[in-house]
């Protein structure tokens, strides 16, 4: 196990100047963030939020026009990218087509001008790990690209760096590989036991990856938690809309007492919890997943099947409910009762599964 180090972001900003319109723009806006060491941690969020500019900054590549960034206690606004302690894995990977995988991968001890010896340990060590043993004589254009990615993480694993930076660097390999390779960069990080930033805009590699996720929005950081707190309990429709899916109502909160309380939507008294925040005559807007709920014969909201479709693990229904359509995920379907499209039937919940919003 190495040294791991975590990062801290103090009131980052990074402004760029629009190339269409020629005004300054913040590309990272006041970002806040801790990370600690060794926890694997995603920066997500749709393409052109700041995911990479934020990544870049931490490495060195850009550096910010406001605030401080810390690797351990230390500030390395000033530093270069090669004092800094990261190393960045690409999406393009970034090989030196040239030179075979044993030369790609040794290639940082070269420039630390260790000896022959421990180049040879250091680097065979480190392709058994990424599971590359036999194959460091290769080209690397005689490599598949799963390949090609384990020997830009061994090269960047091999100057044992304190933090692994990644920007999006499965994007080009098909579907399936990139589900295996996202468990093994996931255990290799815990293997090794560091400090890993990791960018995507995929959320169901950011859900599979992170001890935590960091959901950005136009530069600004938009909400941090665990996988689990960013999708139960997300801070707004943005970051609900992002994780998953996600049906909304408008409604008003009636009454509370402690974290449970009444909301009337569309005239109908629903019992809610995890209503802290809000207050007695509050309008609020209701978070209900797709799986949390069923259509039976009876329940808390009166609803007319639109669409019911079978889709083998679930049945898939569109209800109506007042004016606003809810996409519901029916598991498990087999001896249940299946509505029809036109049927009046109920959307039925559990109150512990309700989740309230501002109302914007
Ligand atoms: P992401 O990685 O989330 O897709 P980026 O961090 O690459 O987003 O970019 C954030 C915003 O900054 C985008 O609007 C992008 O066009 C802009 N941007 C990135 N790099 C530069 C640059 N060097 N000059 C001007 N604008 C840039
Ligand atoms: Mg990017």
């Amino acid at each position: 196990m190495l040294e791991s180090k975590g990062i801290r972001l103090e009131h980052i900003s990074k402004i760029y100047q629009d190339p269409k319109t020629g005004k300054d723009f913040k590309a990272v806006d006041d970002a806040n963030l801790t990370i600690e060491p060794g926890s694997f941690v995603t920066l997500l969020g749709p393409s052109g939020c700041g995911k990479t500019t934020t990544l870049r900054m931490i490495a060195g590549f850009e550096s910010p026009d406001e605030g401080e960034i810390y690797l351990g206690d230390q500030p390395i606004n000033e530093l270069t990218p090669n004092k800094r302690d990261t190393a960045m894995v690409f999406q393009s990977y970034a090989l030196f087509p040239h030179y075979n995988v044993f030369d790609n991968v040794a290639y940082g001890l070269k420039l630390r001008k260790m000896d022959k010896d421990t180049i040879r340990k250091k680097v065979m060590d480190i392709l058994e790990l990424v599971e590359l043993g036999g194959m460091e004589g290769r080209m690397t254009n005689q490599l598949s690209g799963g390949q090609q990615q384990r020997v830009a993480l061994a090269r960047a694993l091999v100057v044992e760096p304190s933090v692994l930076l990644f920007d999006e660097p499965l994007s080009n390999l098909d579907a399936k590989l990139r589900v295996s390779m996202r468990t093994e960069i996931r255990n290799i990080q815990q293997r090794v036991g560091i400090t890993a930033v990791y960018v995507t805009h995929d959320q169901s590699e950011a859900m599979a990856l992170s001890d935590q996720i960091i959901i950005m929005n136009k530069g600004v950081v938009a909400q941090i938690g665990t996988p689990q707190e960013i999708y139960y309990r997300p801070k707004d429709a943005f970051v609900a809309n992002f994780i998953g899916e996600a049906n909304f109502l408008q409604g008003k909160l009636e009454s509370k007492e402690g974290n449970r309380g009444v909301m009337s939507i569309y005239s109908h008294q629903v019992d809610v919890e995890n209503v802290e925040d809000f207050a007695r005559g509050e309008n609020c807007t209701l978070v209900l997943r797709p799986e949390s709920a069923t259509i039976e014969n009876e329940g808390q909201l009166p609803c007319e099947v639109m669409m019911s479709c079978f889709m083998g693990s679930y049945q898939h229904y569109h209800v109506k409910v007042g004016d606003v359509i809810l996409q519901i995920m029916d598991f498990n379907p087999r001896y249940k009762k299946i509505f029809q499209v036109g049927d009046r039937a109920y959307v039925k919940f559990n109150a512990c599964d309700s989740h309230l919003l501002k109302t914007e």
